[in-house]
Parts: C-alpha cells; sequence; structure tokens
C-alpha cells in the first residue's frame, strides 16, 4: 500500500543573490544536488573581490582554530575541481612552494639557497610556509566564471543580471524582489553578497559584514620566463622610523606576477563598481615590487592592472553561514575575510546541504552560525 511517504518530492527552487566566488559555488553545489537554482548578480560575475584576489591557497594555514576543516576541507576540493574542470589550463591552477622573506634594502642581501632568483632584493631572512602539497594559487575570476559555466550548462542554473532590491519570508516559502525584473520566488534564498549583504535592510540589524579595502597591482616582467611558482609572503621595512608593508607576491601560470598590499576598513559604496585604487596605494605597491625583485622594478615591466577590492569582513574574523535568525527559508553566507576564495567550495557545499538536507555534514556550521550575533548590539 503506497501511503505517499515514498513519492519523490519536487525539487527545490532556491535563489542564490550574489554571483561573487560564494554564490557561485553554493549555486553551483545545489544545483548539482538537485534544486532549481537562480543566480542574481546586479553587476559582473566575480567582478568585486572575487575577481580582484591573489587567490592563494594553503591546507594548513587556518589551523588551530574553528575554521580548519572549512580550509582543509576547501583546499581538497579545489584539488578535485582542478582536475575536473581542467584548471591548470582553465584557470591557472597552480601548486607553489611558499616563502616568507624580511627585505631591508639598506642593509647587503645574504646568500640563500632557498630564494628563487627572481627575489634578488635585500632579503635578510627568508622561511619556507609552504610547499607543492600544501599551497597553490589560481586565478580567482577564470575559476568563478568556469563553475558558473559548468553550473548553468550541465545542471541548468539560471543567471539574471540585476539587482537584488529585497528578500522576504512568504507563506512556506521566500520571495525576492529584483529591480527591473520583479519578483522571484523560491523554497529558500541564500544571500552571498560579500560586503553587500548588509545593505540589504531586511538583515542589516541582524549581523555586520564589514569591507576591508585591499589594493594589488598585476604585473607582466620583461623576462617573464624567470619567474618561478613560489608565493612571496614580504615584509618590507622602509627605514626612517616607517612601519614595515607586508606585501604578497603570486606569479601567475600565464607569466603575470600579482601583487597585493594591507587591509583598511572602509565604508562600503553602493554599488559595486565604485571600489576604485587609490594612486598613492598603487605606487607604494610598485615601488616595493621592484625592491623586492629587480625583475619587477618598472622598467623591467608592463603592469596589466591597477586595482582595489573590498574583503568582506566580520568582527570576530568567522564567516556568517546559516538560516537567518527569525527568517525561515532564508540563509547568508557571507563575512569569508581574508580566505574567501580558498573558502569558497566547502562553503558552497556545506550552504547546499544546508539548505536541501537541513544540517551540513562536511564541515560544522555551528561557529559561523548567525546566531551568535543575536543580542549583540549592531
Ligand atoms: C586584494 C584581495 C586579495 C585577496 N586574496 C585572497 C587570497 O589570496 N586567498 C583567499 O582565499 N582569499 C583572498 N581574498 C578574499 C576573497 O577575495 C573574498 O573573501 C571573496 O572573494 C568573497 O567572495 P564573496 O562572493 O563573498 O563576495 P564578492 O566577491 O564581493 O561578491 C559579492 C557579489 O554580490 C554582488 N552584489 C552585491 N549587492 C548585490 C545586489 N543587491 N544584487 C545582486 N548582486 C549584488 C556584487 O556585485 C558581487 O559580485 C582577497 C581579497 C582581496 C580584496
Amino acid at each position: 500500500m503506497d501511503d505517499g511517504s515514498s513519492q519523490q518530492q519536487p525539487p527545490k527552487r532556491v535563489v542564490v543573490c550574489g554571483g561573487g566566488i560564494i554564490g557561485v559555488c553554493t549555486a553551483y553545489y545545489l544545483a548539482k544536488k538537485g534544486a532549481i537554482v537562480t543566480l542574481i548578480e546586479r553587476s559582473s560575475i566575480a567582478g568585486a573581490a572575487s575577481g580582484k584576489a591573489g587567490a592563494f591557497l594553503a591546507l594548513h594555514m587556518c589551523d588551530d582554530g574553528p575554521l580548519s576543516s572549512l580550509a582543509r576541507a576547501s583546499f581538497n576540493l579545489h584539488r578535485s575541481l582542478a582536475e575536473e574542470l581542467n584548471g591548470s589550463l582553465s584557470y591557472g591552477y597552480c601548486p607553489l612552494t611558499t616563502l616568507k622573506v624580511t627585505v631591508d634594502e639598506s642593509k647587503p642581501a645574504s646568500e640563500s639557497h632557498i630564494l628563487p632568483p627572481w627575489v634578488d632584493g635585500g632579503v635578510k631572512s627568508e622561511e619556507i610556509i609552504g610547499t607543492t602539497d600544501t599551497t597553490a594559487q589560481i586565478h580567482p575570476q577564470l575559476f568563478t566564471r568556469a563553475l558558473l559555466a559548468k553550473a548553468v550548462e550541465e545542471y541548468g542554473v539560471e543567471v539574471v543580471m540585476e539587482k537584488v532590491e529585497s528578500v522576504a519570508v512568504e507563506g512556506d516559502g521566500v520571495v525576492v524582489m529584483v529591480d527591473g525584473y520583479g519578483a522571484i520566488r523560491g523554497d529558500a534564498v541564500v544571500l552571498a553578497l560579500g560586503p553587500w549583504t548588509s545593505k540589504l535592510t531586511e538583515v542589516s540589524s541582524k549581523f555586520k559584514v564589514i569591507g576591508k579595502k585591499v589594493h594589488s597591482i598585476v604585473l607582466e616582467p620583461k623576462d617573464g620566463d624567470m619567474i618561478t611558482p613560489h608565493g612571496i609572503f614580504a615584509t618590507y621595512y622602509p627605514g626612517q622610523g616607517m612601519g614595515p608593508i607586508d606585501p604578497d607576491f603570486f606569479p601567475r601560470p600565464t607569466s603575470d606576477v600579482y601583487i597585493c598590499g594591507p587591509s583598511v576598513e572602509v565604508e562600503v559604496p553602493d554599488e559595486p563598481d565604485l571600489v576604485f585604487p587609490d594612486e598613492e596605494s598603487i605606487q607604494v605597491l610598485k615601488r616595493v615590487a621592484g625592491i623586492v625583485s629587480s625583475y619587477l622594478k618598472e622598467e623591467n615591466v608592463k603592469v596589466q592592472s591597477e586595482q582595489a577590492g573590498l574583503m568582506p569582513c566580520t568582527d570576530d574574523e568567522l564567516p556568517i553561514m546559516g538560516e537567518i535568525p527569525g527568517m525561515k527559508h532564508c540563509y547568508v553566507a557571507s563575512g569569508h575575510g581574508y580566505w574567501g576564495i580558498l573558502f569558497g567550495p566547502a562553503s558552497g557545499v556545506a550552504m547546499a546541504e544546508l539548505v536541501l538536507d537541513g544540517h551540513a555534514s562536511i564541515v560544522d556550521l555551528g561557529p559561523f552560525s548567525p546566531t551568535r550575533f543575536v543580542g549583540t548590539k549592531i
């Protein structure tokens, strides 16, 4: 006798807001698990932080804390996605040897056996902090767009390029109001709007995602063949009482070298396209690049990009992932801070499991729940 319990449930309709790496990974894994997914992006896919990041990946650098299992699961997912999507060719997936170095141009450089030849500035100390088994990098915009292309082609994800105006609970589902498009109804919605998440009035009093601005440049050296796959975390002491500057260098398989600087909290502009680089910060990066490596001096490079991105951060430096208190079927996945590119795939799997199965098995989402902010002053 059929009591109805064996009948298949229709697939869930899920609306994902935000086409950065977190929204795209969430849409991909939701659709792969059988959901009908609409992704809404107001500007361009991976046009904000998810296109401007260094996209350095590390297995072990978040160990000893609540982020460890997220980092480890995601590093391994990046590795398997790179095999599936031919990542070394399609989005520059590349294992790296990673070093931490200190640079002081006023002192003579010491001999070193572990430094790559292109790091020929006045390096005072160096230490290997990651191997090709534990560190890697990708081109973040190419990765995000490649994953979305697969989500569209193989799993039928629909993409709407418009601005999300509001979200609300309606009956046993949700309604998302989209500028110039109207209402999109679904069984659930996931907000992955990066630093713009708190701009939605419905959630602005429940948790806070802030924006930290980071500048970066991409240089194409004339002697690109000399640049080896080494990630370099540099600390440069300019002297004369000035504090240290900490640029990171990530060579890309395209022979470009990506360099980014420190972060500073800023007011989040209304539109993602209004995040502009400051000339002074770009000049500092260019100058320090030439000090760390003669191959990166201004006369030896073509400047490919000068840019700035906003990292979505929280006060306790943990992402916010879970159902939003007081808003059934409305979920948030934001605030991934310094490691959002690394955390993308495992965050996507976790959100897909949470929305479709009611709990995440890939990682414990407990420490990231938005309920931790209930009762705190936002
Ligand atoms: C310079 C820099 C270097 C970094 N380096 C690394 C690194 O080496 N390794 C690493 O793991 N991480 C790194 N990060 C961090 C990482 O880039 C971020 O944590 C990650 O990209 C955040 O992704 P997201 O999808 O949450 O946000 P975003 O990339 O900001 O995406 C949010 C999207 O939502 C869209 N949106 C906003 N409002 C609306 C709306 N109302 N309607 C529709 N769409 C909307 C935006 O247009 C945007 O596309 C770096 C970040 C920066 C800035």
